[in-house]
């Protein structure tokens, strides 16, 4: 990663255009801290919030928890008012655009401007906020569970062996 870039900051403001939470499809894959921080706000036991909102995607060598998404590739989570849960929302949505894939080099930031009107304009984020947002991501990880699990009907998944105790 091309850190020279972005250590002295980059400009970031969310416009509220919606386009990284509908319309195309995608993932928004899950840590543990997102499953017990979403269970709280949404006051539901693990087993339903898995039934309702997420889904185990297959990645070949594993299955990654993700929030399931509407016939129209909207999140499950997106509303008329935007993210219903944007207090509680998943590490990968707080911590966009400052993801390792995006500040790889001068050449990815500017590919994902096209995508994201918010980036290259607005607020200033700082060198140190950016490194802190790779960092947690990071340490945060991602719920990844073998086939066998992954196939098990959520009402028999072991809680303790996803989130830990
Ligand atoms: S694509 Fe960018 S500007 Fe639009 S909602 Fe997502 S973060 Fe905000
Ligand atoms: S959880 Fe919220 S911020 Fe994240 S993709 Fe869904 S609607 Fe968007």
């Amino acid at each position: 990663m091309d850190e020279s870039f972005w250590e002295n900051g980059l400009n970031f403001e969310c416009t509220r255009c919606s386009r990284c939470c509908t319309g195309e499809p995608g993932y928004v894959f899950l840590a543990v801290g997102d499953l017990r921080r979403l269970m709280t706000a949404l006051d539901l036991d693990f087993r339903a919030l898995i039934s309702r909102y997420c889904r185990f995607v297959d990645m070949g060598e594993h299955h990654a928890l993700s929030l399931r998404e509407r016939s129209d590739h909207s999140c499950v989570f997106w509303g008329s008012s935007g993210c219903s849960v944007y207090d509680a929302r998943p590490i990968q949505c707080s911590t966009y655009p400052f993801w390792s894939s995006i500040l790889a080099s001068p050449a990815t930031w500017t590919e994902e401007a096209e995508y994201c009107p918010g980036i290259k304009n607005g607020k200033r984020h700082g060198g140190s906020e950016i490194a802190e947002a790779l960092a947690s991501r990071r340490a945060a990880g991602t719920i990844r569970v073998d086939k066998a699990t992954a196939l098990t009907p959520p009402e028999l998944l072991d809680e303790t062996a996803i989130l830990g105790r």
